[in-house]
């Protein structure tokens, strides 16, 4: 990835810059590994990144919308994402939340407890409507992802045991204000290996042996998202592995005959196309240490501080001279948890030098916070500074 430097300098730091060609490579990728699948639908996981730029892009390439509350689905109606192609999960949908998805006319709830669904019934007959659930089942999969994004494992808040699913649907059943449409899956974020899908497969099989034997037909799966992407090489592997992404679904999943197959995308789609710069503004020599202070801070970017995270950090400015020093690379905020990295091998640096922290897009932007009364940071597109 390129960085158009010279515009760079005419900027205020920090910011977003959104490569947008990545974007659509990583798109069209998508749109390529399931070209021959039209039973494979592929959502976008808003949460991920709700700048709307890029949803209309993502809206435009074909992809649906996974909501997880009533402001997403406002945001993707909004950028014509068709209601039909949204679906809404969480664990503490809100009364208001529900009605706006029912007057929508949202393709399924993911319904993730039976007091929601007992609720969802209440509201949709209120209204005179029928609402299409699915159940969000807890696959108890290991995903071997941090603990924070791994969710689907039965001591997570997350979705309905296994041994549930069967009692749940059977309810749905004799309630009228709800329609029974589909089970819903999702094991965690930023899944690298293969095996956790291959394991979700595994028990999506047996539990639809045992559903069907119950003479209950189920027309859509969702497998929901979490692929993962190369945090430390971006310009080796710009493009997350969704070739074989798709290939674990289609050749471990049985699926029947006319059954929908539906993904919720986030990180993977986004990840790669959105850097995070930042102006350094001092470098300080510690007794043990050097610091790297730069203007942005977790305020613009939390991952590091909230799941100890790294991202591929870049002196954009440096010319090629000197040896590499170690340096922490540290924000403004007052809190200790305020560091990027520690031991960042970067050119000797400058005040004033470009910083950029990679793989920015997903998880980013959209989870900036004013705190110590900062402002949020401004999102350029690559098509603007060319
Ligand atoms: C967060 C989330 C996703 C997207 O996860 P990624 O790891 O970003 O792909 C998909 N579905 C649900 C229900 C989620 O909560």
């Amino acid at each position: 990835m390129t960085f158009p430097l010279t515009h760079f300098h005419e900027l205020d730091t920090p910011f977003y810059y959104y490569d947008l060609d990545c974007l659509r490579e990583t798109l069209s990728t998508i749109q390529r590994c399931t070209a021959d699948r039209p039973d494979f639908h592929v959502h976008y996981a808003i949460k991920a990144n709700a700048n709307p730029r890029l949803l209309q892009i993502i809206q435009e390439a074909g992809l649906g919308a996974d909501c997880v509350s009533g402001g997403e689905v406002e945001a993707a109606l909004a950028q014509g994402f068709p209601a039909d192609r949204i679906v809404f999960a969480g664990v503490g949908k809100t009364d208001r939340e529900i009605r706006l998805a029912l007057q929508a006319g949202i393709h399924s709830f993911n319904v993730e407890s039976l007091p929601e669904l007992e609720a969802i019934h209440e509201l949709a007959t209120a209204m005179g409507k029928k609402a299409r659930v699915a159940f969000r089942i807890n696959p108890n999969v290991d995903a071997h992802t941090h603990a924070k994004i791994t969710t689907g494992l039965n001591e997570n808040k997350f979705g309905l045991a296994l041994e549930d699913c069967l009692p749940a649907i059977r309810r749905a059943e004799a309630l009228e204000g709800v329609e029974y449409v589909g089970l819903h899956f999702h094991i965690g974020s930023q899944i690298t290996e293969l095996e956790p899908f291959e394991a979700l497969c595994a028990r999506i099989n047996d539990l639809q042996d045992e559903l069907e034997a119950a003479g209950i037909q189920t027309p859509n799966i969702n497998v929901g998202g979490g692929l993962g992407i190369d945090y430390e090489a971006p310009d080796e592997n710009p493009i997350p592995n969704f070739e074989g992404y798709f290939a674990t679904f289609a050749s471990h999943l049985r699926l029947r005959p006319g059954q929908q197959l539906h993904f919720e995308l986030g990180r993977s789609v986004v990840a790669a196309c959105g850097t995070l710069i930042a102006r350094t503004l001092y470098v300080k020599q510690g007794h043990e240490k050097q610091f790297v202070i730069v203007d942005a801070g977790f305020t613009d970017l939390v991952r590091p501080a909230m799941y100890g995270s790294h991202h591929f950090t870049q002196n954009l400015s440096a010319k090629d001279e000197g040896e590499l020093q170690r340096y922490d690379v540290v924000g403004p905020i007052c809190e200790s948890s305020d560091v990027f990295s520690k031991d960042e091998l970067l050119p000797p640096t400058r005040r004033g030098d470009f910083i950029a922290f990679r793989s920015a897009g997903a998880y980013g932007e959209v989870m900036a916070s004013q705190y110590n009364l900062r402002r949020l940071p401004a999102a350029y597109f690559s098509d603007e500074l060319a």
